[in-house]
């Protein structure tokens, strides 16, 4: 699976929608403190399914929501598309009908977030699970956040064990052990 798209809308700083086509040798972003380089990967990673407020920089969900400026109000919803190409079908049987498949994740304020695939509701748990089956997703170790190297170091153990087990891809076969032992 590979990402080929990533549309913003009213996501932090990125307030007019925003498309970054990912193509074959993009290997960076560059550009001035604050001009949205660290948004655009919590996007990545807000879309692929992260609950955790503190790992959107955020006190909580909403403030994903473009706040407004002197010169431009807030906004009432952020959105975050996510197009992926799954040409060699290696997506779980619930997405794998389609050679592209496209994630939608939308915030509104005070009604919480709801996810589509493919224009159709899912639910957070669908999308966790597509991403934790590719290795990839909000918990991903392929995404480094500023300070993780430290908490890397200093994690005890059990909680460098589970990073490991993302590495070796399976996590999402823990959270069905875990839903299967809660029912
Ligand atoms: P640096 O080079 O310093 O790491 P950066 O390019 O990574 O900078 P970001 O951290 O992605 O920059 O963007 C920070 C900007 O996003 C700040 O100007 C901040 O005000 C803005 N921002 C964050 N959240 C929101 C929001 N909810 N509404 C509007 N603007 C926001
Ligand atoms: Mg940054």
């Amino acid at each position: 699976m590979q990402f080929t798209r990533l549309r913003l809308t009213g996501f932090k700083s990125f307030v007019d929608p925003t498309d970054l086509v990912i193509q074959d040798g993009l290997t960076g972003v560059v550009g001035p403190n604050g001009c949205g380089k660290s948004n655009l990967l919590e996007a990545l990673r807000w879309v692929m399914g992260e609950s955790r407020p503190t790992a959107m920089r955020g006190g909580g969900m909403e403030d994903v929501i473009f706040a407004g400026t002197t010169r431009r109000p807030a906004r009432n919803f952020a959105e975050v598309a996510l197009h992926i190409d799954n040409a060699e079908r290696l997506a779980p049987a619930a997405f794998n009908s389609h050679d592209a498949i496209e994630i939608v994740r939308r915030i509104t304020r005070d009604a919480g977030s709801a996810y589509k695939a493919q224009g159709r509701d899912v639910r957070a748990r669908d999308v966790q699970m597509l991403f934790a089956d590719a290795s990839t997703g909000a918990q991903s170790p392929a995404l480094v956040r500023q300070g993780q190297i430290a908490e890397l170091i200093n994690a005890r153990p059990t909680q460098r064990r589970r990073i490991l087990e993302e590495a070796a891809g399976i996590s999402g076969l823990y959270q069905r052990r875990h839903e299967a032992e809660l029912k």
